[in-house]
């Protein structure tokens, strides 16, 4: 294992690094799995990990991630308390919400968190996250306080973290990013600001997809050649974390460009070829790359969850889009996709898949 910086912050962390929503048992709302570790099995994988050089265990509060907060903090008052650091997050965005979530987390873990995150910061929290009394000041507050030592922003959205990238108040960052969804972590290497924080990217794996078509090797080098300091898996098992610890980091391997992912996947389906750069804003509120990612998905194995989240919102979309005189997401994108014909294929794809999918069992 080899250890990269986290930013200013003075650690040191793994290059890859421990996501514990394999080990919580039961469902979490957000996602569609059923998991089913036991603490003593969860306590096992994570001592598996530490001994193959992992230093870095994130984590998210009950119920976020159900009952993986806890685990971890039995793990680290197993002895492993001084060697690990702690990753843990919340999504709150009020200041007062933020502070009494990192004392119930405090709690859950035993221990305090080394690190603390505003998790899942999107467009509609933005100003109440960054505004006088936000969740960020409640996180500097906290760090004044010493029950965390530095103060992080998650998000899925380029432009929060590039906001959060030039904000004193923000210490580390964690964003996503893997071998096909490689806009952002293109942006992120292009754009200095990113330079002083450290820098977590999960998704890795694409929530499990792509390790069908290629090698976890591949997947986890593709992502480290980027400028972050490590790289998030979910394990639930010693084979998972044999695949993504056990990796020989400093050996080179060729990383295929954009086309030629797509061309594996193209022999499932004919997939649109969106790297989720997020360069395309749509003013009426259609979120295209989401969009985009879930079509994809749909086709790559999650097709009962994408067709959920997508029947909540592209009918209207597609209706927008047929009114949309002025197209302004088109000058943006890089692909030249012609977005709103694809919303309209994503459209008519739910509408005649819904029966199917949702009809009563
Ligand atoms: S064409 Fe559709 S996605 Fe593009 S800006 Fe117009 S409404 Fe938004
Ligand atoms: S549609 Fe184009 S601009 Fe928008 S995220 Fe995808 S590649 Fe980027």
């Amino acid at each position: 294992m080899r250890y990269r910086k986290l930013g200013d912050t003075g650690l040191m962390v793994s290059e890859v690094s421990f996501g514990t929503i394999p080990v919580l048992q039961g469902s979490v709302p957000v996602l569609p799995d059923y998991y089913n570790l036991s603490e003593e099995q969860a306590l096992a994988v994570m001592e598996h990990a530490f001994r193959l050089g992992c230093n870095l265990y994130d984590t998210a509060i009950v119920p976020e991630y159900g009952d993986a907060e806890p685990k971890l903090g039995k793990f680290a008052s197993g002895g492993r308390r001084e060697k690990i650091i702690i990753s843990d997050k919340a999504r709150f965005f009020d200041g007062n919400e933020m502070y009494m979530a990192v004392l119930e987390s405090c709690e859950n873990l035993g221990t305090c968190p080394d690190l603390y995150f505003v998790h899942q910061a999107d467009w509609d929290h933005e100003e109440e996250i960054f505004r006088k009394g936000g969740a960020l000041d409640a996180l500097g507050q906290l760090k004044a306080e010493g029950r965390i030592r530095f103060a992080g922003l998650a998000s899925h959205y380029y432009d929060i973290l590039l906001r959060g990238a030039g904000d004193a108040r923000v210490d580390v960052l964690q964003g996503s990013g893997n071998l096909l969804e490689r806009g952002m972590l293109d942006r992120i290497r292009e754009e200095p600001a990113f330079r002083r924080k450290g820098l977590l990217i999960n998704k890795v794996y694409a929530a499990g997809i792509l390790p069908a078509f290629f090698a976890p090797e591949l997947l986890i080098k593709s992502v480290l050649s980027y400028p972050i300091s490590s790289a998030l898996i979910g394990i639930g098992s010693a084979e998972q974390a044999d695949e993504a610890f056990g990796q020989e980091m400093g050996t080179e391997i060729p990383l295929p460009d954009f086309e030629q992912v797509l061309s594996v996947l193209e022999k499932e389906f004919l997939p649109i070829p969106c790297c989720r750069c997020q360069r395309c804003r749509c003013p009426y509120g259609t979120e295209i790359h989401t969009a985009f990612r879930q079509y994809n998905y749909f086709f790559l194995g999650k097709d009962h969850w994408s067709l959920r989240k997508l029947d909540m919102g592209i009918r209207e979309s597609a209706g927008r889009c047929r009114k949309c005189a002025d197209m302004p997401c088109l000058t943006d994108c890089p692909s030249r996709i012609r977005i709103p014909d694809e919303i309209q294929k994503i459209a008519e794809l739910v509408e005649s898949r819904k029966p199917q999918h949702f009809a009563p069992s």
